[in-house]
């Protein structure tokens, strides 16, 4: 009996795993055939000199244009994609993508891309770069790659050499989310970065949390000290703007300077700028 009550407890759970696994595989395959029609597309987000208050380059940043469900947000389907390999060949899409729109815009702006740590493996990378750069004719210094700390948390002598090759390419490497890693510090040590991109979370407070300011002031000191520029994120209201100006962060983003916009938008904000 007890065995049977064990069964029957087991089949219990059965359906509602079931549901998970099935909503999983079927995510899966929706991934894998929106990369093959063209459901994906690039947003861009301006990053601002703080000194000059100009555009000196945009983000770009993902989105799955889904038949029925809209535009779906990256952190919905990303982490999957990450899971089964697929943000290989997405991130593919991204980079040579970023790359082609870049060879439209002025010569001066710079294009970030975000770069999953999974893209490190297997040290194809740097080819990839070397051929979106020569099919794309962009400056590799035009070329901004954006790096979480998972990068340097796995494999992390394997993947130091990659950004060592990635630089011998002549393109910029930056550490994105600054802050919200385990030890933020010491990544600092492990690779010379370009630019520091200080997290929102700290970015959000700076006005009301004395702890959050000293962090960003220490931060964008730190930055100074390294030679490394600084690139507050999540920025949106004036007052956040003028107190990182204060600290003698480079640049900002965030909504208070644009959102994320079809990449025709961004080219008009240029065009008018220039
Ligand atoms: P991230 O690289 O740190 O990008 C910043 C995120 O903050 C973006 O969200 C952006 O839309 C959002 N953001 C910008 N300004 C503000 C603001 O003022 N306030 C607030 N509340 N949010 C702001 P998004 O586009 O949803 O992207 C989320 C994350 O997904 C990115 O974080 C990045 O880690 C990842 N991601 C996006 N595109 C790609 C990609 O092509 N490849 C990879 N591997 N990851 C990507
Ligand atoms: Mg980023
Ligand atoms: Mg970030
Ligand atoms: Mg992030």
């Amino acid at each position: 009996r007890a065995k049977d009550e064990g069964r029957g407890t087991f089949r219990y759970f059965q359906p509602e795993m079931d549901a998970r696994v099935k909503a999983r595989r079927a995510l899966e395959v929706e991934l894998r055939g929106a990369l093959v029609v063209g459901e994906f597309t690039l947003r861009y987000q301006p990053f601002v000199s703080v000194e000059t208050g100009k555009i000196t380059g945009f983000e770009a940043l993902l989105r799955w244009n889904h038949p029925e469900r809209g535009m779906v947000p990256p952190i919905e389907f990303i982490p999957l994609a990450e899971d089964i390999g697929l943000i290989v060949p997405i991130g593919e899409w991204v980079l040579r993508q970023a790359c082609r729109d870049a060879a439209e815009w002025p010569e001066d702006m710079r294009v970030a891309v975000n770069i999953s740590a999974v893209q490190f493996k297997g040290q194809k990378l740097a080819n990839l770069v070397a051929s979106a750069l020569t099919m794309s004719g962009i400056e590799p210094g035009r070329l901004e790659l954006e790096i979480t700390e998972s990068v340097l948390l796995h494999d992390s002598e394997a993947n130091v050499a990659v950004l060592h090759q990635l630089r011998a390419l002549g393109v910029r490497i930056s550490m994105d989310d600054f802050g919200t890693g385990y030890s933020s510090l010491s990544y600092l040590r492990s690779f010379p970065f370009d630019k520091i991109k200080i997290d929102q979370s700290f970015v959000r407070e700076i006005v009301d949390n004395s702890g959050d300011a000293a962090i960003v002031s220490a931060v964008v000191g730190m930055g100074v000290s390294l030679g490394i520029s600084t690139t507050a994120e999540g920025v949106e209201t004036a007052e956040q703007l003028e107190r990182l100006r204060a600290e003698g962060c480079t640049e900002v983003q965030g909504y208070y300077l644009g959102r994320p916009m079809p990449a025709g938008e961004a080219q008009k904000l240029m065009a008018r700028q220039s």
